[in-house]
């Protein structure tokens, strides 16, 4: 065996949530061309095929699921959908996101809530349903942010205080069942990649991070999804319970 087999996720089954745009669509395309079977969840199943066709195209299987993460039983039903159809979930990554931006003394409860109500909680919902089901070897990749870890110029409390609560609950996973269940949890720390998510940002927002990006620029969706199948991958055994930063070397800087 070379050490390459043990990045392969040949016949797994990887539940991928936020599926539908951005970073989700290049961690379901990547699991795939690693060899998973794909659950593709997202509120919107209209997008969720042309993930799924990816998946496809890379001759695996893929099923979608119209989920919302911050509803407990619908992260519910997403783990029990998968159970159906493939009889095992090896993998739960994480992706579902939201950002926003307020200065604090503006933010309205509702505002602040939907975020920590998304990236946080729904992070907790599908980890616990996928907990009860996964088998040891299992692995969950939550996927938080460099905004957990550093601050970033843009007034976001709840996003950053989401992603800092990610980097908890991985911790916390991760202690509750390595031993007992043989599950690894880890997290990572994206920096800046272009997405629906950055696409938000104000004019000249990302262009005034470079001198910050050590590498001088803004990183490719695929390689953060090479870290992801890392992670999720038996070439990371003995990781468990960390927060990778992929960030170009911004939490340095
Ligand atoms: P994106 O907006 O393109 O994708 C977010 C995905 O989450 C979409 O598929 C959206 O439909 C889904 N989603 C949102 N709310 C949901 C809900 N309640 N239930 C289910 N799905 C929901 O943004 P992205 O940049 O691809 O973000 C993906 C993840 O990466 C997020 O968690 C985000 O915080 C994180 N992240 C992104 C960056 C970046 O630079 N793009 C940096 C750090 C972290």
């Amino acid at each position: 065996m070379s050490v390459l087999d043990k990045f392969t996720l040949k016949d797994r089954v990887v539940v991928v949530t936020g599926a539908s745009s951005g970073l989700g669509v290049a961690f379901a395309k990547a699991s795939a061309e690693a060899g998973a079977d794909v659950v593709l969840a997202a509120r919107r199943t209209d997008k969720l095929e042309n993930t799924a066709e990816l998946v496809r195209l890379a001759g695996r299987e893929a099923l979608t699921v119209a989920t919302d993460v911050s509803e407990p039983e619908q992260a519910q039903h997403m783990i029990d959908a998968a159970m159906e159809k493939f009889g095992k979930v090896d993998v739960l990554i994480n992706n579902a996101g939201i950002g926003t931006a307020f200065p604090a003394t503006k933010e309205t409860p509702e505002q602040f809530r939907q975020v920590i109500d998304v990236n946080l909680n729904g992070s907790y919902w599908a980890a616990q349903a996928a907990g009860k089901v996964m088998q040891p070897g299992s692995a969950i990749v939550n996927i938080s942010s460099v905004l957990g870890l550093t601050t970033a110029g843009l007034p976001q409390a709840a996003y950053a205080a989401s992603k800092a609560g990610v980097i908890g609950l991985t911790r916390d996973l991760a202690q509750q069942w390595g031993m007992r269940k043989g599950i690894r949890v880890n997290a990572i720390a994206p920096g800046f990649f272009a997405t629906e998510m950055t696409d938000q940002y104000h004019e000249g927002y990302l262009e005034s991070m470079k001198p910050r990006l050590l590498l001088g620029r803004l990183g490719d969706p695929e390689e953060l999804a090479a870290t992801v199948v890392w992670l999720s991958s038996d070439a990371a055994a003995y990781v468990t319970g960390q927060t990778i930063p992929v960030d170009g070397g911004i939490t340095v800087t």
